[in-house]
């Protein structure tokens, strides 16, 4: 029996579907995570995901020896390296993997092999509205080590880029970061955005999926809503897409596991925003399903991490989809209403709201977390998204005693 070290926060969306998939594949798994809770059918190893050192050397002595370390979020894909490193299992160097956590990093490699991406500068406490309008606006202003699209702002304008400033360094501050670090000014790229989810080996990327985003994401904030795959833009589109990833995985020094890509479709190309070294966030990766089993993703990736390489990655049904859902207000949570009509609405496969009512949630840019998500599947993507946007409709959400729908064109 294979055994398989699983690095998740307590505060993963995806344990469940990592734990699922491993017992389909008849794995032994042990979950690293900062957690404290139980983990059924899982032995458990404590670990700090702020320790990257100590928590690999945690990792690379649990006997048996594991097969294989696999990272959920992007909380835990230094460690995965680092203790696969010390386990002698082949990985990504942690230097790359490093690019994938810190934005300026990932810019500075990008530029120096000429990957297409936004024209960006690191900007410095009082430095960012002189940089922007150096720039030009619009401009995007992001930390560079937050994900989930948390304190990433649009400014229009050298007031607009003042106030960005101000409240991303508060968000740093919560977030228990430096807030007088460096921030990243990059020019804001106009355009829809696709992602890209692969699979790298020896360098090389697969594409597992070219997701589409058909609602806007003009800013001033990023909320995420709308996935949709296949991609509808055209077959040279899509190929430009994706040799700009491919050039990504290189210029980073990435050679294995998953990778989860944001690419912006200006009218010059493609622009790569970010990649990741990790599967698509929230539960998205419910979304997708491959070959005549219909294996989940992470079945993929954990076949691909212990080398097994039976999968079929085509996918399952011709088309899906999630609806994230954004939380649309900071406040308490008392309640969504509307999941048993979203239910109904064709093409809906399942809706999971994952944050417990009577909590607090808060709203971005300075939460990254989503309330829940809507699953579809139809004959092509226009169903799918269709079903989609139906099911938006039903959904209200109520915070602080004000009822609200997701915000869905
Ligand atoms: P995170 O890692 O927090 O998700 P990203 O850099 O990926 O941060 O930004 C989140 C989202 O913000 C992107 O998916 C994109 O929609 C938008 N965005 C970020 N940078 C730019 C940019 N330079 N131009 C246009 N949109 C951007």
């Amino acid at each position: 029996m294979k055994r398989v070290v699983i690095v998740a926060s307590a505060e993963s969306y995806r344990t469940a579907d990592f734990l699922g998939a491993a017992r389909l594949l008849r794995l032994d798994v042990v979950v690293a995570s900062d957690g404290i809770s139980p983990i059924a059918g899982a032995s458990r190893v404590h670990i700090e995901l702020a320790d990257v050192e100590r928590a690999a050397i945690e990792i690379a002595s649990i006997e048996p020896t594991p097969d294989a370390v696999v990272a959920i979020d992007d909380e835990g894909v230094l460690i995965a390296a680092a203790a696969s490193q010390l386990l002698g299992i082949s990985c990504n160097p942690p230097s790359a993997v490093e690019a994938t956590r810190d934005k300026a990093i990932m810019r500075a490699l990008l530029a120096r092999t000429g990957v297409r991406q936004p024209r960006f500068r690191l900007a410095g406490i009082g430095q960012i509205p002189d940089m922007a309008h150096a720039l030009g606006f619009p401009v995007v202003i992001k930390p560079r080590t937050l994900s989930a699209s948390r304190g990433v702002i649009r400014a229009d304008d050298r007031e607009g880029a003042r106030a960005a400033e101000e409240r991303v360094r508060k968000i740093l501050a919560k977030a228990g970061k430096d807030p007088e670090s460096d921030l990243l000014v990059e020019q804001f790229i106009e355009g829809e955005e696709i992602a890209i989810e692969g699979l790298v080996s020896d360098g090389e990327l697969e594409v597992l999926a070219v997701i589409d985003k058909p609602d806007p994401l003009d800013g001033p904030f990023f909320e995420e809503t709308l996935f949709v795959t296949p991609s509808r833009h055209p077959a040279h589109v899509i190929e430009a897409s994706v040799g700009v990833v491919q050039q990504a995985v290189a210029a980073l020094g990435l050679v294995t596991g998953p990778v989860h890509a944001e690419v912006r479709l200006s009218e010059t190309g493609p622009n790569l925003i970010e990649i990741a070294s990790r599967t698509i966030g929230g539960l998205c990766g419910r979304a997708l399903s491959f070959g005549l089993l219909g294996e989940s993703l992470e079945t993929v990736v954990l076949k691909a991490a212990l080398g097994v390489s039976t999968s079929d990655h085509e996918p399952t049904r011709p088309a899906s989809g999630v609806l994230m859902l954004p939380i649309p207000a900071t406040g308490v949570l008392s309640d969504v209403d509307g999941m048993t009509e979203a239910l109904e609405v064709d093409g809906i496969d399942g809706v999971e709201v994952t944050v417990a009512r009577g909590r607090r949630v808060t709203a971005l840019p300075e939460g990254d977390r989503y309330l829940g998500f809507v699953f579809a599947s139809g004959q092509d993507p226009e169903q799918v998204e269709d079903s989609l946007r139906a099911a938006a409709q039903v959904l209200s959400v109520t915070i602080d005693g004000e009822s609200m729908r997701p915000a869905v064109e």
